[in-house]
């Protein structure tokens, strides 16, 4: 069975198509700067990218171009062999526990939830629509990335504000990465069984950390919106919010260049100077840059902070998983923060951590927590739930 994994930004679009439930990748592709007159997109097919550029007016435009390439590639006949398409949508806010067969009540309720997340839902909702001009039959499946932490208690997810803000306008923390989290919330079932309590850590441009108890969220970084948590490539993670209107005041900035610039001039590329892309700031690291070095250092310090919260929330984790693309590339950062566990008894084995594309523990036999590496796949997460739900 073919099903497409979609994933829409307000200007891009991207898809993955897998055989399932075999969950091969068939083919894959981008569609970039949609709406820009240098619009273009790429198409990964047995191991070859091609790139095309073509003036795509918008979202419609680039699914008819894609449907037209599958047939192209030769990988469908015609278009009703795709069994399925599968959206990431950023927030389900409280609604959605898990993902769900998209229908018009669907589209309407996350319709009402933009406000929550005024960036990304608009434009995960055009993704729907422009698939559902094309595929008007095809059964298409809602996977949330807030869904996974909807098991949070009210221990968690409650803010110390005033409780009108949550009551009658949904002021609570929400999490995101959630696909990604329950992605490795599975293969570690997989891996080590069901009953264990997990750190994971999703450690690409944004990070977010996950505490997993018996495969269910407990707690999480990233809060009302994806700002919170940890340093991230470009957004500060927590900050003092008493810092705003000093800030505004002193820069004479409006709120909404303040909060831009606390999204996408903060992070790795503040602290460095240099970049956002963790591969140059560690670049400087190492050839003794002082500035990246103290990047590197309070970024670590962030990722082992929240690791201590949730070692104490789930008294006493089993793994500490690192994921996305930082965490599976980046050997440096794992030592700078698993060394700050080294009073606990946790320790790497520096071969394993040093070993390009490994999928597995890369701690020691006697390390107290053991540290794993494993490479996240939102994609196939979507697939299967896709996969699943259509045949109910
Ligand atoms: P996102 O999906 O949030 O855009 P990714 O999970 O793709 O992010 O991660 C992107 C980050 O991973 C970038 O900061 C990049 O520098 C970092 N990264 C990728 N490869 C490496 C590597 N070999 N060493 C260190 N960092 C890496």
């Amino acid at each position: 069975m073919k099903i497409l994994s979609v994933n829409a930004g307000s200007s891009s679009l991207k898809f993955t198509m897998f055989e399932m439930p075999e969950e091969k990748v068939i083919i894959s592709g981008t569609f970039e700067k949609i709406g820009l007159p240098d619009s273009f997109y790429t198409i990964k097919y047995n191991g070859e990218k091609n790139r095309n550029e073509v003036v795509m007016k918008d979202h419609t435009s680039s699914v008819k171009i894609l449907l037209d390439e599958l047939i192209n590639y030769k990988v469908i006949k015609s278009y009703d062999e795709i069994e399925g398409v599968g959206h990431r949508l950023v927030h389900g806010g409280d609604k959605y526990t898990q993902s769900v067969l998209i229908t018009e009540d669907v589209i309407d309720t996350v319709n009402k939830l933009i406000p929550l997340a005024p960036l990304h839902n608009p434009a995960n909702l055009i993704g729907v629509s422009s698939f559902k001009e094309v595929l008007k039959d095809t059964p298409m499946v809602a996977v949330f990335d807030t869904a996974f932490h909807q098991t949070m208690e009210k221990e968690q997810y409650l803010y110390a504000v005033p409780y009108e803000w949550y009551t009658n306008h949904g002021v609570r923390k929400y999490g995101f990465h959630g696909t990604s989290h329950r992605f490795i919330a599975s293969e570690m079932s997989k891996m080590f069984g069901e009953n264990t309590k997990i750190i994971s850590c999703h450690i690409g441009n944004g990070a977010s950390l996950c505490a997993i108890k018996n495969g269910k969220c407990v707690d999480t970084s990233m809060g009302f919106t994806p700002l919170a948590g940890v340093v991230m490539g470009s957004r500060s993670g927590d900050i003092d919010t008493g810092l705003i209107p000093y800030v505004m005041s002193k820069t004479k900035k409006t709120f909404e260049d303040v909060m831009n610039d606390l999204n996408k001039k903060s992070g790795m590329l503040a602290l460095s100077g240099i970049s956002s892309d963790l591969r140059d700031v560690e670049e400087g690291y190492l050839s003794g840059d002082a500035r990246c070095k103290t990047a590197m250092d309070i970024y670590s310090d962030k990722i082992a902070d929240y690791i201590s919260i949730y070692n104490t929330e789930l008294q006493g984790a089993d793994y500490i998983v690192f994921t996305a693309g930082v965490g599976e590339n980046s050997s440096v950062v794992r030592k700078m923060v698993i060394d700050r566990f080294a009073f606990l008894g946790v320790k790497l084995d520096e071969e394993k951590n040093n070993t390009r594309g490994i999928n597995g523990i890369i701690s020691t036999e006697d390390s107290t927590i053991k540290v794993v590496v494993l490479s996240t796949d939102e994609e196939v997460m979507i697939a299967r739930d896709t996969y699943e739900l259509i045949n109910k």
